[in-house]
């Protein structure tokens, strides 16, 4: 059992240690690693909402290049300069243009629109709007001088019904610098403009929804219908040229915290399912090591039993046969004895061997039974008849209670062979009540005999094992009590064989009794 132990202790070590250090390593490094694979996401979501902010930068930009080049030459004519009409009538967006007189007193010369009633509502506002602004229009004037453009948003508020933004920039033309202004409709540059470049960025993996932070559902989303507040928004980012407006991602299908939490679950799924997997197969694998160490040390034993048993009958007869071979008996009677004694000692040899022959040849299959009917009764009948001197002279007593005409199918000698197994043993183990008690009886398709005993009984544990070959149980006195192990290692083998099937019901210090259960005559 010790051996059994040690390969129990090193198969803990090599395999089930190992894997739940590794387990519980993964599961602690698990979060650690969802951290950095949400940081990376995080990043990589970043880096498209800047590309979104800086492309509507280039579109402003590339307005502002437009408007520069057509003020190099302003003149004083009335009409609009082609470059701004297109702009204003390409871009609904676009609600006006205009240029200030100069940068220091700032009164507005122009402002081009699609119609007079904007110029005439926004003149004052413009300048009001520019005279706020004076020193954010120094710092453009800076960077222009050092050789930057900047398109920045002037604060005012515009419009009480309308959404109205204005951007600001510094040109410089013959007459000096001037500011340029844009008046935009922010929902509607989005919509426009920025609008198309959404879609073709979010395509089938995420849903990107522009946000007005006065209005929570989303002005503009790619996902039409979309309800999903700028809170809810997986990431969310200001717009860098309307203050205003915020630009959130999310993935589709469901949000990034979702994917990782699936991931980490699935991971610790798949990490604990493995366990399982390793703990069984080494369960297994110790069960089935346990059962080869165990019928070696059984094989070992039997050797030393069988030796033994062979030994002594031996010794006797030869003791005996010497003795009688001298021709120093003195008297016939004793001569008698001790013949009878070398007849005794033979059978029990050969009883020995038979045993041993009928096992091997059972176990390779080569012994083939010949099922016929047969009445239970009168076999078992047969069997005593034989047996009762045996039993009554070793001060056994012995009943028979036969429960009708029980027609079995099984093979003569295998059921005689079963029985005087199951006699044996509850001779062999049977100490100060010397009793036996046969019986049979039939219940569904099975007819079955009962070889009951009252001696030293079997514990629950070693009656799953007192079946298999060269068990014995080992414990207390029954070891002095001789035996190959083999006995009912074959009971069980020629009941298999005869498609019947051998049980034991036992009490420890109370009895046993063994049930041989064969299949009924089937009636056609
Ligand atoms: P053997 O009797 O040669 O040891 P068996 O295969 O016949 O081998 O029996 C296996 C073990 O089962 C025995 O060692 C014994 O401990 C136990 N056993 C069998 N029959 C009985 C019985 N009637 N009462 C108590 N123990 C029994």
């Amino acid at each position: 059992m010790q051996s059994t132990r040690k390969i129990g202790l090193i198969l803990a070590l090599v395999f089930l240690l190992p894997a739940l250090f590794f387990s519980v390593y993964e599961i602690s490094s698990l979060s650690k690693d969802e951290k950095m694979i949400e940081e990376i996401y995080n990043k990589q979501l970043e880096a498209i909402l800047f590309s979104v902010n800086q492309y509507s930068d280039d579109i402003l930009n590339s307005w502002s290049t437009r408007i520069e080049t057509t003020m190099e030459d302003v003149v004083s004519s009335d009409s609009i300069p082609p470059k701004i009409n297109a702009l204003l009538s390409l871009n609904p967006s676009l609600v006006c243009a205009f240029i200030s007189d100069t940068l220091d007193h700032l009164p507005v010369q122009k402002i081009y629109s699609s119609s007079d009633s904007i110029e005439d509502l926004y003149k004052d506002k413009i300048r009001s709007a520019l005279a706020g602004g004076t020193k954010l229009i120094q710092e453009l004037k800076q960077y222009k001088m050092s050789g930057f453009q900047k398109i920045v948003a002037l604060p005012h508020s515009w419009s009480d019904t309308e959404d109205l933004q204005c951007m600001i920039f510094v040109i410089e033309n013959k007459n000096g610098f001037r500011v340029v202004g844009l008046l935009l409709n922010p929902g509607v540059f989005i919509q426009d403009l920025v609008g198309p470049r959404l879609q073709k960025i979010a395509k089938d993996q995420f849903i990107l929804s522009v946000f007005d932070s006065r209005h929570k559902p989303p002005i503009y989303s790619t996902l039409s219908a979309d309800s999903v507040s700028a809170k809810m928004e997986g990431l969310t980012k200001n717009f860098w040229l309307f203050p205003d407006y915020a630009i959130g991602i999310r993935t589709k299908g469901s949000s990034l915290q979702v994917l990782i939490n699936e991931r980490t679950s699935n991971n610790i799924i798949m990490l604990l399912s493995l366990d399982v997997i390793l703990i069984i197969a080494v369960f297994l694998v110790f069960r089935n090591v346990k059962k080869e160490v165990q019928l070696a040390q059984n094989k070992a034993d039997f050797v030393s039993n069988v030796s033994h048993e062979i030994r002594t009958p031996l010794a006797l007869i030869s003791m005996f046969a010497e003795t009688l071979e001298m021709g120093r008996v003195p008297t016939e009677e004793k001569k008698k004895e001790y013949y009878g004694i070398i007849s005794k000692e033979t059978h029990r040899l050969s009883s020995i061997v038979n045993k041993i022959l009928n096992f091997s040849q059972t176990e390779a299959n080569k012994k083939t039974l010949h099922p016929e009917v047969l009445v239970l009764g009168t076999e078992i009948k047969d069997v005593l008849n034989t047996y009762d001197f045996h039993l009554t002279n070793k001060g056994f007593e012995y009943t028979f209670k036969e429960s009708g005409d029980i027609r079995v199918l099984a093979d003569k000698e295998a059921l005689i062979e079963v029985l005087i197994n199951l006699l044996d043993n509850a001779i062999k183990y049977s100490s100060d009540k010397k009793r036996i008690e046969i019986e049979t009886g039939s219940e569904n398709n099975e007819g079955f005999v009962t070889v009951k005993d009252y001696g030293v009984g079997i514990s629950s544990q070693d009656q799953k094992l007192i079946f298999n070959k060269f068990y014995r149980v080992s414990s207390g006195d029954l070891a002095k009590s001789k035996g190959t192990g083999l006995g009912l290692s074959l009971v069980k083998q020629l009941m298999e064989a005869q498609k019947g099937r051998i049980t034991v019901s036992s009490k420890s210090g109370k009895g046993s009794s063994f049930t041989a259960y064969f299949p009924l005559e089937t009636k056609s």
